[in-house]
């Protein structure tokens, strides 16, 4: 995602502020992360007396699966990180490279995503999950599996015990 900041360099202003929506599949994220729609962005560029520099906030929405009953769920993540824009560094976690009065942020974009997608999401926060003894999935239909059963084993010894009394 290129941004052209000719016309801001080019002018007094201190800052500008460009709203945009990246194309999911340009994004190209691997299959750990599935985006189901556009990306929102907003891109603020700020002048100093010596630097240029720009916060970046993103919104995402991505597909995954319950962590507990692993249900198919839909998350939205908002995030934002701020980078240097200068015209001699290379480009890392901290800079981006101004070339032709233009930025790239694709692959910051992109590193932003990746860190800030929760490694685990429930579908509701009280979700019961899937019993671990029938496999039923306990939010639809509640098994008996945890309900106290007295072990047969023990039911013996119970009836002998109560022959001695
Ligand atoms: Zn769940
Ligand atoms: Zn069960």
């Amino acid at each position: 995602m290129i941004i052209n900041l000719k016309d801001f360099l080019n002018n007094k202003e201190l800052h500008t502020q460009y709203n945009l929506t990246i194309d999911k599949n340009i994004l190209d994220l691997d299959s750990e992360i599935r985006l189901i729609e556009d990306v929102d962005c907003s891109v603020s560029v700020y002048k100093t007396d010596d630097n240029l520099y720009s916060e970046v906030k993103l919104t995402y929405k991505y597909g995954d699966n319950c962590a507990r009953c692993n249900e198919e769920l839909e998350n939205q993540v908002s995030t934002d990180f701020n980078v240097t824009i200068n015209a001699s560094m290379e480009e890392d976690d901290l800079n981006v490279v101004l070339i032709d009065d233009k930025i790239d942020l694709t692959d910051l974009i992109k590193q932003s995503i990746y860190l800030s997608k929760p490694l685990k999401v429930l579908c509701k926060e009280d979700c019961k999950g899937i019993c671990i003894k029938c496999g039923s999935n306990n939010n639809y239909d509640e098994c008996d599996c945890n309900d106290e059963t007295i072990d047969p084993r023990l039911e013996s010894l119970a009836k002998l015990l109560d022959k001695e009394v």
